[in-house]
C-alpha cells in the first residue's frame, strides 16, 4: 500500500527548475512539507508560491550552491526546527557542460560537472543522512542517468559523473543496510528541461535541436516516478529505475519523427 506524504519533509535540491521543480510540485500535491534549494533566488521565489498553491502543507526555499561544502554543512545544520527531520531527500541538482572532446575541453566544464553532480550530491547526503539514521527512517532518491550506463561522444566527463552517482548510490545502500533508510536511483534518458540550454550555455537553437521530433520525456514523467518510488510500502526498496522516451532505445538509437 502506498504510504502517505502528508506533512512529510521532502527536500529537493535544484528544485527551482526542470525535474526538481516538477518533483517538488508533485510532492506538494500530496500535502508534503516541501523544501527546495538552488542558486537562483528568483526561480526559488516563483516556485515557493506555486508549491503553496499546489497544496504543500508548508514550503521552505533557500539559496544554496551544493558545490560549496561549508555552505551545505551550515545550511543543513541551521535549518529551522520544523525542517530538520528530512523524510525524503531528492539529490537532483546537476548539470552538463558542452560536448567537447575531452583532450580539448575547457577544464572549468569538468570542475562544474564533477563538483555539482558528484561532490555536491555527496555533501548534501553527508549532511542529511545522519539524521535519517538516527531516526531510523528516510529515503534518498538520487538522479542518475542513462549517461551513467553508456558513454556517448563528447559526454565523457558528464557520463563519468553519472557513473559515479551509480557507485555512490550502491555504496550508500550498502552502508545503510540494517537501517530502515532506503536508497534509489532514477536514471532517465532524454528529458526536455533547461538541461541542454545549460549544457550549451544559453544557445537556444542548439538546445532545441536535441529534442526536435524526439517526443522526449517530460520533467513531470520523472516527478511522477520519483513520487511513486517514495510512496512504496516501507518494506519495499526500489533500487534503480531506468526510463527513456519510447523513441529512445539508447544514447545512440533515437527515432525522430516528422
Ligand atoms: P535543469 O532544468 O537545468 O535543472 C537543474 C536544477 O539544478 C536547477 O534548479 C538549477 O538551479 C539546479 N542546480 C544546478 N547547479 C546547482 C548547484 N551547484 N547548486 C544547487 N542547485 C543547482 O536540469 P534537469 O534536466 O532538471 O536536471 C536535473 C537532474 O536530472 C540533473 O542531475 C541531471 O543530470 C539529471 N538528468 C537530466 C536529464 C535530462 O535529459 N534533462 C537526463 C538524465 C538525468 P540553479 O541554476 O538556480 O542553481
Amino acid at each position: 500500500m502506498a504510504i502517505s506524504m502528508k506533512d512529510k519533509v521532502v527536500f529537493v535540491t535544484g528544485g527551482g527548475a526542470g525535474i526538481g521543480a516538477a518533483t517538488a510540485l508533485e510532492f506538494a500535491k500530496l500535502g508534503a512539507k516541501v523544501m527546495i534549494c538552488a542558486r537562483r533566488e528568483a526561480t526559488l521565489a516563483e516556485m515557493e508560491s506555486k508549491l503553496r498553491a499546489a497544496g504543500a502543507s508548508d514550503v521552505h526555499a533557500f539559496v544554496l550552491d551544493v558545490r560549496d561544502r561549508e555552505a551545505v554543512e551550515t545550511a543543513i545544520a541551521q535549518l529551522p526546527a520544523a525542517w530538520q527531520a528530512v523524510d525524503v531527500l531528492v539529490n537532483n541538482a546537476g548539470l552538463s557542460r558542452g560536448l567537447a572532446k575531452m583532450y580539448e575541453d575547457d577544464i572549468q566544464n569538468w570542475e562544474e560537472m564533477l563538483d555539482t553532480n558528484v561532490k555536491g550530491l555527496l555533501y548534501v547526503t553527508r549532511a542529511v543522512v545522519p539524521g535519517m539514521v538516527k531516526r531510523n527512517s528516510g529515503h534518498v532518491i538520487n538522479l542518475g542517468s542513462t549517461a551513467g550506463h553508456m558513454t556517448y561522444p563528447g559526454g565523457g566527463v558528464y557520463c563519468a559523473s553519472k557513473a559515479a552517482e551509480k557507485s555512490i548510490t550502491e555504496g550508500l545502500r550498502i552502508d545503510l543496510n540494517g537501517t530502515a533508510v532506503r536508497v534509489a536511483s532514477i536514471d532517465p534518458g532524454m528529458v526536455e528541461t533547461d538541461f541542454s540550454l545549460v549544457r550549451f550555455r544559453g544557445d537556444v537553437e542548439r538546445a532545441a535541436k536535441v529534442y526536435a521530433n524526439a517526443n522526449p520525456l517530460t520533467a513531470e514523467d520523472i516527478a511522477e516516478t520519483i513520487v511513486w518510488v517514495a510512496t512504496r510500502a516501507p518494506n519495499v526498496m526500489i533500487q534503480t529505475i531506468t526510463m527513456t522516451p519510447v523513441s529512445q532505445a539508447n544514447a545512440f538509437v533515437l527515432a525522430r519523427k516528422g
